[in-house]
């Protein structure tokens, strides 16, 4: 069987280099924050070409802080992808903001012709998704933005070491927020999130803010959270960021092969923008008879999967926003045909070969 994703194989890999590190966690018992997450944070921003980082305990914390460090709050807008992880959308609601939803591109990410329009005099933020490891049109946002006075957020979630216009994601504006979950490029063993950004006030905001709201031990001065990374999450990630641009690179080739070999007249392969560089967290296809695709790679013994086959807008939990089906073609064509394929930088030659051989053969 080819899987979708086995983490397994990386590991078996590192497992040395992850064990030597957990010793000196434990022997120095820094369990909750501490010296290995602010070493992690430190490689985390020069990895990523800003000058500040914070390590926090999920991707989606890291959204709601760097929401929170931007003082968005109740009564204001911010604006986002309707195809994307849900969690993009709860870090705004959790500020008491509104998300608002807006359809995708050819590309799959925000599309920056659909923005303008939903801009009133509550919006404070955008936020563009680099989803599936490809940057979004940044500098059509980023101008958008510029011109009514709104913060520009990446959530880079599934986009770690990609590059747009030859700049690293992270710091291509205000703000970025990053997922650590075991599956995406760079994953803990365990959850794990961050947040980087070019102002190192908001940076240290954000590190006030996931400690309780204190600096000085049991001195609060705003309310705080317990956000914090662990030391053993941040040693695996400090491990791992060594190898990530190996790995990201493993994951161009089988990307490469995917493009030129993959040739079905059933199967629409993605589009890469000609800005941007992707790290392809995800390799997503989108196929009319879905079902009929899947069950054909299943008879093969290849694993497929769905990202994300309900939109943001029409989840139960924001049916309180008022969005109809027809709301945004796009994301809704692509949340009832997407299909990913197995994407993970341990895949054999023989294994990406028997990938593109059942795809062929699906008619
Ligand atoms: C994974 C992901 C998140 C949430 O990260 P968690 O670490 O799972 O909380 C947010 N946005 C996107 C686009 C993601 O893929």
């Amino acid at each position: 069987m080819i899987p979708f994703l086995d983490l397994h194989r990386q590991y078996t890999g590192i497992e040395k280099e992850v064990k030597a590190g957990w010793e000196d966690v434990l022997a120095q018992t820094a369990f909750a924050g501490g010296p290995f997450v602010t070493a992690f944070e430190n490689d985390f921003a020069r990895y990523c070409d800003t000058k500040a980082a914070s390590g926090v305990n999920t991707g989606t914390s890291a959204l709601h802080l760097a929401m929170l460090s931007l003082g968005i709050g109740p009564g204001d807008e911010v604006i986002l992808p309707a195809n994307t992880f849900i969690a993009t959308a709860w870090g705004i609601s959790y500020c008491g903001a509104t998300p608002v939803f807006a359809d995708c591109d050819d590309f799959y990410n925000l599309d920056p012709g659909a923005v303008e329009s939903l801009i009133t005099t509550r919006t404070k933020a955008i936020i563009g998704v680099h989803l599936y490891g490809q940057p979004c049109r940044v500098d059509e946002l980023r101008a958008i933005a510029r011109k009514h006075g709104l913060h520009f957020v990446e959530d880079a979630a599934q986009a770690h070491g990609a590059r747009y216009k030859g700049q690293r994601t992270g710091g291509l504006g205000d703000i970025a927020a990053f997922s650590f979950y075991p599956g995406k490029n760079l994953g803990a063993y365990g959850e794990g999130g961050g947040i980087t950004s070019q102002r190192e006030d908001l940076i240290q905001h954000i590190n006030r803010l996931r400690n309780h709201g204190s600096e000085q031990r049991y001195h609060h001065d705003e309310l705080g959270y317990n956000m914090r990374m662990d030391g053993l999450q941040a040693v695996v990630l400090r491990v791992k960021l060594k190898y990530l641009d190996a790995w990201n690179h493993r994951r161009k080739a089988i990307a490469a092969r995917y493009l030129t070999e993959i040739n079905a007249p059933g199967i629409k392969l993605p589009k890469v923008h000609p800005d941007a560089d992707p790290v392809w967290h995800l390799f997503v296809v989108t196929v009319d008879d879905r079902d009929a695709f899947i069950a054909h790679m299943k008879d093969q013994d290849i694993q497929t999967a769905l990202h994300y086959p309900v939109p943001c807008h029409l989840q139960k939990a924001y049916a309180s926003l008022g969005y109809a089906p027809g709301a945004f073609p796009k994301s809704e064509y692509l949340a009832a045909h997407c299909v990913s394929l197995p994407m993970f930088a341990e895949m054999t030659d023989d294994e990406v070969a028997a990938v593109i051989r059942a795809a062929n053969q699906f008619t």
